[in-house]
């Protein structure tokens, strides 16, 4: 058992079973043992390779996407802002794309939990004004022109299975001095009364608990002027068992070793939306948007100037991005707006909105 297991084996001992979502936070977070505050997980020496990681053509087409958002709005006085920035190669990229736009924003404000990876991300964009905060409450007043990509799926979720009467939610307990999953009493959960109605017994919910304060703090900066735009794995409404733990880029178990795997969620795009109180798009697989976005066309000229194994290497990554069997589909994509603005390209309006 790792330090951490250990730690959270008293606690259990004394305290009584604990939701995931405080076994995500504890495993993710932890500011001495958490996956995120001890390590770098990303690229191909790490756990898991994200879309920014894979080609330079994610954060070009996202920066140039927020960018004709900015110029539609009559270039408001914006910042730039990230969530969950990781190594920093997104922000990276969106700089380097929006560099010969006259005015465009320079200020970037990152939100990151991390000490360490706020260090990874000082030296990938050395030389840029940047500041960091902890959390989405700190940002500064709107307008603002925002990303998050893979943030929210590492927000910590609870799981519940439907009973007769209500549903019993799982936790983490003790067998003997082993983490197990056990259940709750069926008990009503009013947070899920919406779900009583597409649900039977045995069935699987998430919810995320900080998803909803999230998005209530950024869509009221969106607000005020800018932009946001949102990437990660999911679906329209949670549904099944999402919660996975990856090492070395394959899945274990989640309470195998706390603190050495990283632990995700599927994204709840419908509570997303939900919970944002400016104007969301409609949810867009990855693919097709970087498709809108021209990403064929970029990676056409970027490709004149390579051979051999590095031609390959991005003819791969561009199918990587977008083919419905790699990242082109799992991923989604929802754009944030003030009411009555036009969306950045390559999203559509929702149909409510
Ligand atoms: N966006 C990056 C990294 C995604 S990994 C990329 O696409 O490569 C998740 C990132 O969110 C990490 O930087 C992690 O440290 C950060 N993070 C996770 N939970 C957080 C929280 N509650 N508050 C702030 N940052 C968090």
């Amino acid at each position: 058992m790792t330090a951490l297991g250990d730690l959270l084996t008293r606690q259990i001992a004394t305290d009584g079973p604990m939701t995931l979502a405080d076994y995500m936070q504890a495993c993710l977070l932890h500011p001495d043992h958490g996956y995120y505050a001890t390590r770098d997980p990303f690229g191909a020496s790490g756990d898991f390779v994200t879309a920014p990681e894979v080609s330079q053509m994610f954060g070009e087409l996202l920066g140039l996407s927020l960018a004709q958002a900015w110029m539609d709005q009559g270039q408001p006085d914006a910042y730039l802002a990230e969530l969950g920035p990781g190594r920093g190669t997104l922000m990276k990229d969106v700089l380097r794309a929006t560099a010969r736009i006259p005015d465009f924003p320079r200020k970037v404000v990152l939100v990151e939990a991390s000490a360490h990876l706020r260090e990874v991300q000082s030296q990938t964009l050395v030389g840029a004004d940047v500041t960091w905060v902890d959390s989405t409450a700190a940002l500064p007043d709107g307008p603002v022109l925002l990303l998050a990509n893979e943030f929210f799926d590492a927000l910590p979720i609870r799981q519940f299975i439907r009973g007769t009467h209500g549903w019993n939610e799982r936790r983490i307990g003790l067998q003997g001095d082993a983490l197990s999953f056990g259940l709750t009493e069926d008990t009503r959960i009013d947070a899920l009364s919406h779900r009583l109605a597409d649900t039977g017994a045995g069935d699987v919910v998430e919810l995320c608990p900080y998803a909803a304060p999230v998005m209530a703090e950024i869509s009221a900066r969106v607000s005020q002027g800018g932009a946001g735009i949102i990437v990660d794995y999911g679906d329209w409404r949670s549904l099944g068992d999402t919660f996975q733990a990856l090492e070395n880029h394959a899945p274990v178990s989640p309470l195998a070793a706390p603190g050495q795997a990283d632990l995700t969620a599927h994204v709840d795009f419908e509570a997303l939306s939900a919970a944002a109180t400016c104007q969301v798009s409609r949810m867009t697989p990855q693919g097709v948007l970087l498709e809108h976005l021209g990403i064929t066309q970029r990676a056409q000229a970027l490709a004149q100037n390579l051979h051999g194994a590095a031609l390959d290497q991005h003819v791969a990554a561009h199918r990587r991005l977008t083919h419905p069997e790699e990242m082109g589909t799992l991923f989604k994509a929802i754009a944030l707006t003030p009411r009555g603005a036009s969306h950045p390209p390559g999203f559509d309006m929702a149909s409510s909105s």
